[in-house]
């Protein structure tokens, strides 16, 4: 399994760069986890809409979702233009399809449009599969409904944090990450419920024991090697920046 970096910034990208967005893939299937703002000019230097097996979002905060109202529109052409054979699956989390639909009106009643390229619905706290991964869910804690991903494919296991604030209860879903790539958004003097800073996002890394721990989620002009500093200090593993078309090997 290999994750590739399409975009690090929140809440608004940087000159050239991207609000989250990160394909994951592996023989052939191409998951994207979150969509935010300029997601879908640098998903399609790695991987064409059409070749998408699924999409995945964290929550709907725009700087995770906006893209997603563009991507509806690259993958309903594809379908009509016959590049891609059916929807694929877009799964939000709970409660989140009727907001996501009336979004969808706000914007011009492009629901209809959307449901070509994609079949939308929630996960919960249970697993599911698309292709050759399996998922599993727990809630962050966050300002809005979000949750943090784990993403198994046999060869290696991914977590990411989505959005989140400080709680230790996340340890346990943490336990057994070859790879946790994980929101750092605050500078060490911030304290805000809904976000970590990069000594938080270490301590998480540290208490599950993972392997690898991968910093993202950054201000435009944040001091990207203070955090990853910052982070190494509590945490004994490799501590790296996600940087926008860095490629990660995700390994047992
Ligand atoms: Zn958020």
């Amino acid at each position: 399994m290999e994750i590739v970096i399409i975009g690090n910034s929140s809440p608004f990208p940087g000159p050239k760069g991207a609000c989250p967005g990160y394909l994951v893939r592996t023989d052939g299937a191409n998951i994207l986890f979150d969509c935010g703002p300029g997601t879908v000019a640098g998903l399609q230097e790695f991987c064409p809409v059409e070749k998408l097996t699924g999409v995945v979002l964290s929550h709907l905060h725009p700087d995770h979702a906006a893209d997603l109202f563009v991507l509806g529109f690259a993958m309903g052409l594809a379908r009509r233009e016959g590049g891609l054979q059916g929807p694929i699956p877009l799964y939000l989390p709970p409660g989140n399809t009727k907001r996501f639909a009336s979004l969808c009106d706000a914007f011009g009643n492009l629901l209809g449009f959307y449901q070509e390229g994609f079949t939308i619905g929630e996960y919960g706290e249970g697993s599911l599969k698309i292709g050759p991964f399996t998922f599993s869910f727990t809630p962050a804690k966050h300002n809005m409904e979000a949750h943090l991903v784990k993403i198994s494919s046999g060869d290696g296991v991914l977590t990411y944090s989505g959005d989140t604030g400080f709680d230790l209860e996340l340890v346990d879903f943490l336990a057994g990450s070859n790879l946790f790539l994980c929101e750092a958004t605050l500078d060490p003097e911030e304290d805000h419920p809904s976000h970590l800073t990069a000594e938080e996002a270490g301590i998480l890394a540290a208490k599950a024991g993972v392997d690898r721990l991968l910093l993202t989620h950054f201000r435009p002009g944040a001091d990207l090697e203070r955090k990853r500093r910052d982070a190494a200090r509590v945490f004994p593993g490799p501590v790296a920046i996600a940087l926008p078309g860095q490629r990660y090997r995700v390994a047992k």
